[in-house]
């Protein structure tokens, strides 16, 4: 009787001891994404050793191009389907399509995450896109459409040919959304949503300076209103040469009316960074355009420099968008000064550029100086 009271002890102890352990196991595991898109934000900050160490303030890079596809514009491609699903015009499990018009993120982050959430893409783009761009878009098997390149106000710009696409198949009967990233509010909106408390919590609310630059605008916007409604940092616009944000942040006038009247080929500007930059207003820059404090222009010779030593200082290879935005950081640090804290958003890798920006960049010797890199 003792021996059996004792075994039944002994299992028991064993018994609650294995399944402790299991506990801690799983506490300690990290949990299992079960779904590519679950993958989309929570990105990291990384302090940017170089540029802090030669400014005295603190410089961190948002690394939005830690997503899945590449790029920040992975969360705006997610919204906009899920607003979608919600509102009714895309049915989970059903067949549907995303239209959109663009050379650049957007379409690769739409071509895969309708992959992953069982969509089709079908993606307008003008016939000079970039041969990399292109076949990316090709292998995540998205449907192409190449049109001459145009102004906005032209029907067949890839942006109107996009929505005229949806409409007809949506007129067809066919279920299918235009995701529209330049005056869709579900893209700003994400960014209020995740980027923007994601940076306040990495920063414990801590932030004197935040530098990016505005394609869409929908970054800006969301990002720097959540920032705003808590805390006073001040927003940089970092805008590259020929676009048309810098004045109309610092003065208050733009090419805007050139656009419209179309005279101007395309609303493209003349520089080589892909990505930010536009002589138009859009809906989702003109939601944020009264969080931003200033704007401060950058050559593309400093994109390019930049580029280089932060590949070969930090080990950070980034595309030019994040050069122009770290260029415009190390200004700003000079009014902050010693000690502040600066987020920049590093919106996508080098590796999205090697045919066009980092042709050039790699050619820059390995041992060029900040103050090099600076000189305009
Ligand atoms: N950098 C890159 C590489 C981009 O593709 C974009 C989006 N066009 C941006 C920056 C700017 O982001 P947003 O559209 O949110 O202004």
């Amino acid at each position: 009787w003792k021996n059996a009271v004792t075994f039944v002890s002994i299992s028991l102890a064993a018994y609650t001891s294995w399944k402790y352990y299991q506990a801690v196991l799983r506490m300690s595991t990290p949990p299992v994404k079960q779904s590519v898109d679950e993958l989309i934000g929570d990105t990291p900050l990384v302090l940017i050793k170089s540029l802090s160490k030669a400014t005295g303030s603190h410089i961190y890079a948002k690394m939005e191009l830690c997503n899945p596809a590449g790029s920040a514009k992975d969360r705006v491609a997610f919204n906009v389907i899920k607003e979608a699903e919600q509102d009714g015009r895309l049915v989970k499990g059903k067949p549907g399509w995303v239209f959109e018009g663009t050379s650049g993120s957007t379409g690769i982050s739409i071509a895969l995450l309708c992959n992953a959430l069982g969509y089709r893409a079908h993606i307008s783009l003008p016939d000079d896109t970039s041969n990399e761009k292109l076949s990316l878009l090709e292998s995540l098997g998205a449907t192409i459409n190449k049109v001459k390149p145009a102004s906005i106000v032209d029907p067949n710009q890839y942006v109107n040919a996009a929505k005229r696409a949806c409409e007809e198949l949506v007129k067809n009967g066919g279920r299918g959304i235009f995701a529209d990233q330049f005056e869709n509010e579900a893209n700003w909106r994400i960014h209020y949503e995740t980027t923007g408390p994601e940076i306040y919590k990495q920063m414990n609310g801590q932030i004197d300076g935040f530098v990016a630059g505005c394609g869409t605008g929908g970054t800006i916007t969301g990002v720097c209103k959540y920032l705003k409604e808590r805390i006073s940092p001040h927003v940089v616009l970092a805008d590259p040469q020929g676009s048309g944000f810098y004045n109309r942040i610092n003065y208050g006038v733009m090419y805007d009316k050139v656009e419209k009247e179309g005279t101007r080929r395309r609303h493209q500007v003349d520089t080589m960074v892909e990505g930010i930059g536009l002589n138009r207003i859009t809906r989702n820059f003109e939601m944020g355009e009264h969080y931003i404090d200033a704007s401060i222009r950058v050559t593309d010779d400093q994109a390019i420099k930049m580029s280089k030593f932060l590949s070969v200082q930090d080990g950070l290879f980034v595309g030019s968008s994040t050069a122009i935005n770290a260029v415009a950081a190390v200004k700003l640090s000079k009014n902050l000064g010693k000690g502040s804290r600066i987020v920049i958003i590093a919106c996508d890798s080098g590796s999205r550029h090697l045919s066009k920006f980092w042709k050039t960049a790699k050619d820059i010797d390995r041992d060029i100086t900040l103050e090099q890199v600076m000189i305009d």
